[in-house]
């Protein structure tokens, strides 16, 4: 089956699972992310004369502003996004269209100087980290730190010649990093990647974590992995702990079959956008109608994705659920004669759509 190709038994680090919540009641952890284990961890191996990578994918959930007073948290004015704050411009930005602001002295709602950091990207862990192991020497690897080769060059030989503890970075650093004397990985937020509403996260997680925790040095001893988590039974986990990918494989299977998901259906996402809130709304209303009348196919929605506006454009989105057996091929072509039906009536001739088979 597709899913059991896509992993490869990796070598076999030790891993270590840190309950977050437990180490917070304890009054074990500093600044909400950083565990005294994890932190003993990282003086120790720096002692040794070794080196760590430190994980953490902030992908939809990067560092923000909120008002401590009363909740208010900055937003892009074309898109239904926060705004992710930038230390090295001190700005504000949006991911998604690029409009930006500078920080704002104090909130906009109840006027309070009262403005905090929340989440937790790699740029403020390369701050944040070397408070509390002196002398740490770090870099950091993502998007913002890789954009030519050069650069992406002058990182690897400092860590080649251990001129760096410490590499923090976003799923960049799960693949093709290859050093000998890396022989600790810290993930510092694994909830982050496990919560994410998808029905792909617990195999996106567990293909990262297994790809992250392959750095831990391969060759002449074992590795540790540093797991931070408030789910610590977490089933992705459990399999990850046993090393048990062919488990973990059969799992996804059985949930995927019992929700009807791939590999078991065919998904099409179908995104219809517009300005106008109430119009798209209603035309993806009539559409999922029409839809519905094909025989034995799951018509989903419609729904607003998570992100339910992007450059002043209002989205919503159906996803269709089609058959795996010998009528699929008729049912697609059921569908997208449907769909084109519906958009060749003059009034919705320039109506914004897009149909994505199996969507990433
Ligand atoms: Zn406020
Ligand atoms: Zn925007």
């Amino acid at each position: 089956v597709e899913l059991l190709q896509r992993f490869h038994q990796a070598e076999v680090p030790q891993i270590s699972i840190i309950d977050m919540k437990d180490e917070r009641k304890k009054r074990r952890v500093r600044q909400h992310y950083y565990s005294d284990l994890l932190l003993k961890e990282l003086i120790q191996t720096k002692e040794r004369g070794k080196q760590a990578i430190i994980f953490q994918n902030r992908r939809g959930y990067s560092p923000y502003l909120e008002c401590e007073e009363c909740g208010w948290v900055p937003g892009c004015v074309n898109c239904d996004v926060k705004l992710t704050y930038h230390k090295t411009f001190n700005k504000l930005v949006c991911h998604y269209c690029g409009y930006s602001i500078s920080i704002p002295g104090k909130c906009k709602e109840c006027k309070m100087p009262a403005l905090k950091i929340k989440g937790i990207g790699t740029e403020r862990i390369e701050d944040e980290l070397p408070m509390f192991v002196p002398g740490l020497r770090m870099a950091r690897m993502d998007l913002d730190t890789t954009r030519t080769k050069n650069k992406i060059e002058k990182l690897f030989e400092s860590i080649e010649n251990k001129e760096i503890d410490v590499l923090v970075g976003t799923q960049m650093v799960t693949k093709g990093l290859d050093f000998e004397n890396i022989e600790l990985i810290g993930i510092i937020d694994a909830d982050t990647m496990l919560n994410f509403p998808d029905f792909r996260s617990n195999e996106r997680s567990f293909q990262l974590f297994t790809q992250v925790s392959g750095r831990a040095g391969r060759r002449n001893h074992q590795g540790l992995v540093m797991i931070q988590t408030s789910q610590p039974k977490h089933p992705v986990l459990m399999f990850l702990l046993q090393n048990d990918y062919k488990g973990f494989v059969q799992w996804q299977l059985e949930e995927r079959k019992k929700f009807n998901y791939p590999p078991f259906v065919r998904i099409v996402k179908i995104e219809l956008k517009n300005k106008d809130l109430s119009q798209v709304r209603e035309i993806s209303k009539k559409l999922a109608f029409e839809l519905r009348k094909i025989k034995s196919m799951e018509v989903l929605g419609p729904q607003a994705p998570i992100i339910g506006k992007i450059q002043n454009y209002y989205i919503m989105e159906l996803w269709l659920k089609l058959n795996r057996n010998n009528d699929a091929l008729k049912q697609r072509d059921e569908v997208y004669a449907t769909i084109h039906r519906f958009f060749s009536v003059p009034e919705l001739r320039y109506f914004k759509w897009s149909a994505d088979v199996d969507p990433m």
